[in-house]
């Protein structure tokens, strides 16, 4: 079947219909009979005639055709028969309202995968079990018992949690704000959010995808599904709970830096899917996005009638990173030919408090008029004189003889400005209750924006020796080796194109001192054991060493300290003699792989406070080279390396292609689940980053 049958049913059945009003099965009858539907409604109820005014049926089958959409409310225990049911007549379309199923434990969840069986078994899609069902205004759909059908409009919303619709609904009712559609996804047994969004994502009718989700099934799909809509219509969401890879306990500094939210921020942005923290946010945002066009950049120019609100907006502008408009000589002149003397020709534009709904009317038009202005945000304080009804009309008169760049409002107080919000609401002009929400939003229209016109993602692939780390890990998972030391994993990122400090291994003081010897000194002597993950915390590594006998003594040493140190099982093979490396930054890179949306990579200030001060960033592999140049950027750490105070920068552009090339690293080997190259020590421009430290640990793949 085709998901626009939910989208526009032309019958609908409901089973389980109830005479009793205040029951599900009531309400659901009342709402499709009181919705204006222009399609048939069957109520199903063997034990009535007739239900909210319609003629009721035994059953489906005695309905004697095949209803488009079925709504089923009958308790769980029946709804496996129902299905069946449905099944005979050749159903394709269901919404299974009733709850009692994987939400209330085992046996909920055994009935409802009995439930997806059958539909899957004849092609049926159902949304639900345990949704406050689906609303879809443009077709007068009400087959839900939400309190009341909102206007047409152009937001599509899908909601994981069906009393949060319930809210939104209410609150859209108050302020008067219009919907596409509105579906309750319940326990996604079938259809789920990604059904959903791709529907809205095709629906002429839907200008914004909105909505509230607690969990992503298909991160990956996801990703790719979201960024195609986005580049069409933007996707507002609100998302709660954390993922797996952030409540798993992990071993690496990567895996526990990696917090439940990242994967979801970095999987966002790569979708250029809009996140909201509350629904008012959302709402602020989904207005702005369905009734106004696109900003094309980032200068907003604020129009007054008091200092106060005005410096408000200016300084949220400036705290967002927007532009403050410089407006126009021309702009300037044809302001004070009819503006006060003592008004403000200037951004903010302040037409002073004594100005009428004309004087709004005129610099509005020359403001955005003005090449330097993308923006204009109204701004209104109830004055005196202040006639906030006929300025809103103003504002709507304009805005119809000028329709190309974006026009938000904030009409500060209540009482006063009631006339004027309103006349706004219908005329679609997003009135905002403070300024900073309204240059918030502006924002957000602005970073959409950036994001639809960004350039095309290219991963640069570096030429590798993949057969190398193949053997490397394939050797590991035979022996049922989850952890690769540091030894292999920098044999593994020399084969990506990474530079490690040269050394070898060593069993006794001798041999420590004739490697030492051969490599010349200063040397760093580090324990070698497959069971010691944090060498420095055991006093595993000794760095500067300058002849024979310094190696010796500190071989000894961690011969005889050690073993106090860790557990008793712990097996110590010996000690790795490496070349000292010049002084340099310290940074991390690393990885963590995600169940459902795949690697990350990290970047992040390196060495011991890794942990405290969190001043790491994540991305989805694979990576562009601007992504991993932002990612740098994005950090305090940057600053530091980008060099202050007359010292000296590092290479940049060499760590973001270490990023790179781990990223095609992870991409390729899926075997790889966590992975910390820490420390990178990196140096001036011009000089290679080294790998001084690494480990990962790997899985065996499934087999698919
Ligand atoms: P671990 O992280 O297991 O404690 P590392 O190998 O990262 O062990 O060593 C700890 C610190 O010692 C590094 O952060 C780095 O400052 C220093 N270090 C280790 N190896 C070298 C080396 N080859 N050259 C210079 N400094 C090193
Ligand atoms: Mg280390």
């Amino acid at each position: 079947m085709s998901f626009e049958t939910f989208l526009d049913p032309k019958s609908v059945a409901i089973i389980g219909a109830s005479r009793e009003k205040g029951k599900v099965g009531y309400e659901i009858t009342a709402n499709m009979k009181n919705a204006g539907y222009q399609g048939k409604i069957f109520p199903v109820n063997p034990k009535a005639t007739e239900i909210a005014g319609l003629k009721c049926y035994t059953d489906l089958k005695s309905i004697g055709e095949v209803p488009d959409l079925v709504v089923i409310v009958v308790p769980a225990a029946y709804v496996p028969a129902v299905m069946r049911e449905c099944v005979a007549i050749g159903v394709k379309a269901v919404v299974v309202i009733t709850a009692g199923f994987k939400e209330v434990g085992k046996e909920g969840a055994e009935l409802e995968k009995e439930v997806v069986r059958i539909a899957r078994s004849a092609g049926i899609r159902v949304i639900g079990p345990n949704c406050l069902g689906i609303i879809i205004p443009s077709a007068k759909v009400n087959a839900s018992f939400g309190a009341a059908m909102p206007e047409a409009g152009e937001i599509g919303y899908i909601s994981q949690s069906g009393a949060l619709l319930a809210a939104i609904l209410d609150l859209a009712m108050a302020e008067g704000i219009g919907f596409s559609a509105l579906f309750s996804i319940g326990n996604k047994a079938d259809v789920d959010e990604l059904d959903v969004i791709q529907a809205l994502g095709q629906d002429p009718h839907t200008k914004v995808v909105a909505g509230y989700l607690e969990s992503i099934n298909d991160g990956d799909g996801f990703v790719r599904e979201a960024e195609q809509i986005s580049r069409e219509k933007p996707i507002l969401l609100m998302k709660s709970g954390g993922t797996s890879a952030g409540s798993k306990a992990a071993s690496s500094h990567t895996g526990s830096l990696a917090g439940g939210e990242t994967v979801y921020e970095s999987a966002f942005e790569r979708a250029g899917v809009i996140r909201c923290d509350s629904i008012k946010t959302q709402f602020d945002y989904a207005q702005a996005f369905a009734y106004q066009p696109l900003p094309t950049g980032a200068s907003v120019a604020v129009l007054t009638n008091a200092g106060g609100p005005g410096i408000m907006a200016a300084d949220a502008i400036e705290r967002v990173g927007l532009t403050f408009a410089k407006l126009s000589e021309g702009t300037i002149k044809k302001l004070a030919e009819k503006l006060p003397a003592s008004a403000n020709m200037h951004n903010p534009i302040d037409v002073l408090g004594d100005a009428l709904a004309d004087r709004y009317e005129f610099a509005l038009r020359v403001a955005l008029d003005d090449p330097n202005v993308e923006t204009v945000l109204v701004l209104l304080t109830p004055q005196a004189m202040t006639q906030a009804t006929e300025t809103a009309e103003a504002i709507m008169k304009v805005r119809k003889e000028r329709p190309g760049k974006p026009i938000l409002a904030c009409f500060l107080g209540r009482a006063a400005v009631q006339g004027g919000v309103a006349v706004l609401g219908k005329g679609k002009i997003p009135c905002y209750d403070s300024p900073e929400s309204a240059v918030r939003t502006i924002k957000a229209m602005v970073n959409y924006v950036r994001w639809k016109n960004r350039p095309k993602r290219v991963v640069k692939l570096f030429s590798v020796n993949r057969h190398r780390v193949e053997r490397i890990i394939d050797r590991h998972l035979r022996r049922g080796m989850r952890e690769i030391g540091e030894m292999e994993a920098k044999e593994i990122l020399e084969a990506y194109g990474f530079v490690t400090p040269r050394g070898s291994l060593a069993t006794t003081a001798d041999q420590a001192a004739n490697v030492a010897d051969r490599l010349g000194y200063p040397v760093v002597l580090k324990i070698w054991s497959p069971d010691i993950i944090h060498k420095s915390d055991v006093g595993g590594v000794k760095v500067g060493l300058t002849n024979r006998q310094e190696v010796r003594d500190a071989f000894d040493l961690m011969m005889y300290r050690i073993p106090q140190e860790v557990p008793d099982d712990t097996e110590i093979l010996g000690v790795l003699v490496q070349e000292m490396v010049k002084k340099g930054r310290e940074v991390i890179l690393g990885v963590n792989r995600d169940p459902h949306f795949g690697p990350l990579v990290m970047f992040g200030m390196g060495g011991i406070f890794v942990e405290v001060l969190k001043d790491v960033t994540f991305n989805l592999a694979p990576i562009t080279a601007d992504e991993a140049r932002q990612m740098l950027v994005s950090t305090k750490t940057y600053q530091m390396l980008k060099g202050v105070r007359g010292q000296e920068g590092v290479d940049i552009d060499a760590i973001a292609e270490a990023l790179q090339r781990l990223s095609q690293l992870v991409t390729e080997f899926p075997q790889i689940m966590e992975m910390d190259i820490n420390p990178l020590v990196v140096g001036p421009p011009g000089t290679t980053p080294i790998a001084v430290d690494a480990r990962m640990s790997v899985e065996q793949l499934k087999s698919r």
